[in-house]
Parts: C-alpha cells; sequence; structure tokens
C-alpha cells in the first residue's frame, strides 16, 4: 500500500472523458492501494447536488474531501465549499498565481497539480503550496531541471491522477522522487 494518495478523479468527474465507469468511490475503496485517499474530482462538475452526492459519498468511505480547479473562474466557488484541500491547475499567468495565494490564505492545504504539465513557474508558487509529482504526466518532461531548482523550497506529494482503476498507483512518480531524493508530506498524517 502507499502511504497516501489524494489527487483521484471518479465518476463524479462527470465530462471528464478520461474517467471510466467502473471508476466510482467504492471500487477506490474496495481496491485500498493507499493508507491515506482523497478524492479529487472536478470542481466544474460539482454543482448544486451534486457536490452533496459527491461528499456523501467520499465521506462515506472514509476518504478526505477535496476538488480539482482547472479553471481559475471555478475559485471562488471552490472556495465557498467545505474542502478539506484544493488541487490546482497553475498556469503561468498572474490571475492563477493570485488565485493560488488566496486559496493559501484559505488556511486548507492547496495542491499544486502537475506544474510541468501545465507550464506553472514554480518561483511565482507562493509559499505553502504542496508541489505535486504527479504519475500520469511526471515522464512527460525534464523532470530533473524543471524541480532540482526547487527541493528546498516546497514541500512535495506524490499522486495517481487516476481516472481508471489501473492507473491507482504512483509507481513512476515514486521512481522521480527516489531519483530527486524527495520526502514525501503526509497531509493527514493523524490518519496513521
Ligand atoms: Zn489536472
Ligand atoms: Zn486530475
Amino acid at each position: 500500500m502507499i502511504p497516501q494518495d489524494l489527487h483521484i478523479h471518479t465518476t463524479y468527474s462527470t465530462g471528464d472523458g478520461a474517467v471510466e465507469p467502473q471508476q466510482t468511490v467504492e471500487l477506490i475503496a474496495a481496491v485500498g492501494h493507499a493508507e491515506v485517499t482523497g478524492i479529487s474530482d472536478h470542481v466544474e462538475y460539482l454543482t448544486g447536488t451534486a457536490f452533496e452526492r459527491y461528499s456523501a459519498a467520499v465521506r462515506n468511505q472514509g476518504f478526505h474531501l477535496g476538488a480539482e480547479i482547472v479553471n481559475v473562474e471555478d475559485v471562488d466557488y471552490a472556495l465557498s465549499l467545505p474542502l478539506e484541500y484544493r488541487v490546482f491547475h497553475c498556469y503561468d499567468e498572474d490571475k492563477c498565481y493570485k488565485a493560488a495565494e488566496k486559496m493559501v490564505e484559505s488556511g486548507r492545504p492547496l495542491i499544486i497539480a502537475h506544474p510541468m504539465a501545465v507550464g506553472t513557474d514554480l518561483s511565482r508558487v507562493p509559499d505553502g503550496c504542496y508541489v505535486e509529482i504527479n504519475n500520469r504526466y511526471i515522464w512527460r518532461g525534464d523532470w530533473r531541471s524543471f524541480y532540482t531548482p526547487w527541493l528546498e523550497q516546497f514541500e512535495f506529494l506524490f499522486s495517481s491522477d487516476a481516472h481508471q482503476p489501473h492507473w491507482l498507483n504512483q509507481n513512476v512518480a515514486r521512481y522521480v522522487g527516489r531519483e530527486l531524493g524527495i520526502r514525501e508530506t503526509l497531509l493527514f498524517s493523524e490518519d496513521h
């Protein structure tokens, strides 16, 4: 079992074509791939009663309740929800770094999702953010030069970003972490 996986999608990400219909909260609980699990479906699909259903399904399994924000326009909505943490696509735009600051100030953990894949400039990411090593994307770029300057600056965590049952692992991300000498931060260590 891996210690922590907080970036996982389920069938509540209704408009995300990569999610398979079998990728339910219940299936993830049955697989039990991580000691501490958090679900982070796309916030744009969690409006109205969908959020209530999502929240109940996640809590019923004893999972942590998160959401992923792709569009900076959804940040205020995401801040209005009782989420334990947030996962953010921080594009290389002023408004995204500002939104990241606002979310950090909310006091709940903010995970900077796959920064290499969305062009995040880590020199502009506010202190206190957690930077992700994402199993789905990390191998696509020069992770060694991207992450090496920032190893002392940020805390890091590993994520599967699973959209399908067989993505429920962090094998490649953890290989990168070992190569870089990264020690992961466990956000909800009281669970252990
Ligand atoms: Zn993402
Ligand atoms: Zn994601």
